[in-house]
């Protein structure tokens, strides 16, 4: 079994400017830095180093993606904006709070094209698996925008290479960022092979999508709006109850998973309280359902997670199970987060999950008998 990885130095210099927080500079506050900044990725790829997982994982290079790869996704008025503006000063995504500076638009292509390496990985057999660390994020990204920090859709544009070069048919998204993955799910809304799950913070970003009852036109949504104050065991049940279910009966040739760590406990923008052993189990279960499904093709591509501190360890912990390999460094914040009494499932919680069951269930998901995935 082996672990595919992608980092790239430029990922950390995507400049979301000196805003403080949301706030752009110039307004009451001293200017800071943007919630996106690099801090939590370069420190999640430096403890990939320092704690020897690099030597157990398979570098994969980083490579644009072509604007072909981008056309497949996104509308070409909204790639010749985001094109046009980094060859300037710069300026923002769509929605007013996702600010890029000059060369984003060259970084963003590196961004879709570092899922899309950790992809071919996966597809080719050079890895089982694979853990694209790449920024700016995606899952927000719709066709003709960018928003929530997001340039160009990640995934879509990796699963979109897939099914154009691999011939892929049908594939499951599951993001367990804090955020509703709206961007995903808006590509993918008609499309009856691809499956996008959602767990997310309910009514946290975009504060009006990822309705339990949103399944989208072609009934391939499955949202899982969580309150806040979820801990370990509510998202850990949520896998094992809903999502893992639906991946079975789904049949998918490939899973990809937004990564992000905003519902870590530690989290600035999540009202969360996910640690490593929550993420741990996340991504064991996910890692074993692949193997059931798909051969173990199961590719991660990073989307969230504001902690600089904390990012980095649930990040370990996330390569950790993927890989099978123990660093030996564990949780050095466990004492701090790790018994906290939000991690058992409380009543209002377990009936979240039993309406999400129950909703799951009533989704057209199962391939009809004889049909060729191929
Ligand atoms: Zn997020």
């Amino acid at each position: 079994m082996s672990t595919g990885y992608v980092w790239h130095e430029q990922y950390a210099w995507h400049d979301t400017g000196t805003g403080a927080g949301l706030l752009p500079a110039g307004g009451y506050l001293q200017p800071f830095a943007n919630f996106e900044s690099p801090e939590s990725k370069t420190r999640f790829a430096g403890l990939v180093e320092v704690s020897g997982m690099l030597d157990n994982l398979t570098r994969v290079p980083a490579r644009p993606a072509t604007e072909a790869d981008v056309l497949r996704v996104h509308t070409p008025g909204y790639l010749e904006r985001i094109k046009s503006a980094s060859a300037s000063a710069g300026g923002d995504a769509g929605d007013g709070m996702s600010p890029f500076g000059a060369g984003a638009y060259e970084i963003a292509l590196l961004s879709a094209g570092g899922t899309i390496a950790a992809t071919e990985a996966v597809l080719t057999g050079r890895t089982e698996n694979a853990y694209a660390l790449v920024r700016p994020p995606g899952h927000h990204a719709v066709r003709d925008t960018g928003m929530g920090y997001c340039i160009f859709s990640n995934i879509s544009i990796a699963i979109e290479w897939a099914r154009a070069v691999h011939g892929i048919r049908r594939v499951a998204v599951v993001d367990y960022d804090v955020h509703h993955g709206n961007g995903t799910q808006s590509v993918y809304e008609d499309d009856a092979d691809v499956l996008t799950i959602s767990l997310h913070q309910e009514g946290l970003f975009p504060q009006d999508s990822g309705e339990m009852e949103d399944h989208g036109p072609a009934g391939t949504a499955l949202n899982i709006p969580l309150p806040a104050g979820c801990g370990n065991d509510a998202y850990t049940e949520a896998v094992r109850r809903v999502v893992v279910p639906a991946l079975h009966r789904f049949a998918p040739e490939l899973i990809v998973v937004a990564s992000g760590f905003d519902a870590s406990a530690a989290d600035p923008l999540g009202r969360m309280t996910v640690t490593t052993a929550g993420y741990r189990s996340m991504t064991a279960q996910l890692v074993q359902a692949a193997r059931e499904i798909c051969s173990g093709r199961l590719v991660m591509s990073h989307e969230g997670g504001y902690s600089p501190v904390y990012t980095p360890f649930c990040g370990l912990a996330v390569l950790e199970a993927l890989s099978g390999h123990d660093t030996g460094v564990g949780d050095p914040f466990d004492a701090t987060w790790g018994n906290s009494p939000q991690h058992p499932l409380t009543p209002a919680q377990d009936a979240v999950l039993s309406a999400a069951e129950e909703i799951a269930g009533r989704l057209r998901l199962t391939l009809p008998t004889g049909a060729n995935t191929n």
